[in-house]
């Protein structure tokens, strides 16, 4: 095996890419491993209001090519590919892509977190034949078509609002009456004349698996127990994330949901491990943060390495 990277970062979204560019600058020549969904979360999003330094927005996926470039201008080095498995027990770290491996000296991993689903077996068989995660991937396949959006939170919130410019009607379906969303997201949501809400209730059943498209819902009152059917031509499932750290279950120090444990800044229960983004934050999960907790890790990871070689 080759002499074992200074740097090497698990994840290509804006904790990663951020890493990057600041582990590039202080001369590490970062090695950055780009994972399934290469710009992460934001490649599947519309416009971006909320990122400073962007007084009318910017779109996802062109945020995440601008912060690629800037990574690259500085001499981050790319690998298309997957992780398969990290052994982290000794030093240098061992990394195994589907082709090939690496060692590194220290690891950042800010493989971020994936969209949940609901988990009923309906659901399994109707992805993708009128089940969705995603409203910028597939709302435009719902033309004049109606649609439910379930959760309660901003990704339903903004995702129902999104849709309402192809489907003709849009209703919101969640488990109790209130929303967690943001209050700009929530007005914004109910002025919507496309949009409406069916609250205390949960999906029980998509239909359609007999004709493999999505025609309706099974709905359960939460409250009374009562089953109502809603027809449908689609349903996107908007109820939160969950952190993609199943290669490092046993290996580091997770919390209850699965979220990497870090302390210090960005230092995990492994010296040399740092994490940054939605794999380790569960309470803030904004791009601007992910960022931030980036550059935290890259100095961490610096600073780590001129410590060793005193
Ligand atoms: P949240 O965790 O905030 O919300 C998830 C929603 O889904 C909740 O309403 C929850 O219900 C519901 N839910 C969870 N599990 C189930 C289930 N099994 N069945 C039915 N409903 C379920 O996740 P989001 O992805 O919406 O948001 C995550 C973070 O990202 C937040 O901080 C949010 O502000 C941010 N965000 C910001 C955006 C923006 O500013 N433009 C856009 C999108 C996200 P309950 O409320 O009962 O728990």
């Amino acid at each position: 095996m080759p002499d074992a990277e200074n740097v090497l970062i698990i994840g290509s979204g804006p904790a990663g890419l951020t890493a990057a560019i600041y582990a590039a600058r202080a001369n590490l020549k970062p090695l950055l491993v780009e994972g399934i969904q290469p710009g992460g979360q934001l490649t599947i999003t519309t416009e971006v209001e909320n990122y400073p330094g962007f007084a009318v927005g910017i779109m996802g996926p062109d945020l995440m090519i601008e912060m690629r470039k800037q990574a690259e201008r500085f001499g981050t080095r790319f690998i298309q590919g997957n992780v398969v498995q990290v052994e982290l027990s000794k030093r240098p770290f061992r990394i195994t892509l589907e082709e090939g491996a690496f060692s590194t000296r220290t690891l950042i991993i800010s493989s971020g977190a994936s969209a949940k689903l609901l988990n009923i077996p309906s659901e399994k068989k109707l992805m993708g034949h009128g089940v969705s995660a995603c409203a910028t991937c597939d709302g435009f396949f719902f033309k004049e078509k109606k649609v439910l959006v379930v959760g309660g939170g901003d990704t339903a919130l903004e995702e129902a609002n999104f849709l309402t410019k192809f489907a003709s009607e849009v209703k919101i379906i969640h488990r109790r009456e209130t929303l967690r969303g943001s209050k700009i997201m929530q007005d914004r949501a109910k002025n919507n004349p496309k949009i409406s809400f069916i609250w205390n209730s949960q999906i029980e059943k998509i239909l359609g698996e007999e004709t493999g498209k999505v025609s309706g819902v099974l709905l359960k009152h939460i409250r009374n127990n009562t089953l109502h059917e809603e027809a449908c031509d689609g349903v996107f499932i908007a109820i939160g994330h969950e952190p993609n750290t199943s290669l490092f279950k046993g290996q580091l120090e997770l919390n209850e949901s699965g979220y990497i444990i870090t302390r210090q800044g960005t230092k995990t229960s492994i010296p040399g491990v740092f994490a940054a983004g939605d794999v380790q934050d569960f309470v803030y999960k904004q791009a601007v943060t992910a960022a931030g907790t980036g550059c935290m890790a890259a100095i961490d990871a610096e600073r780590f390495l001129e410590s060793e070689s005193h």
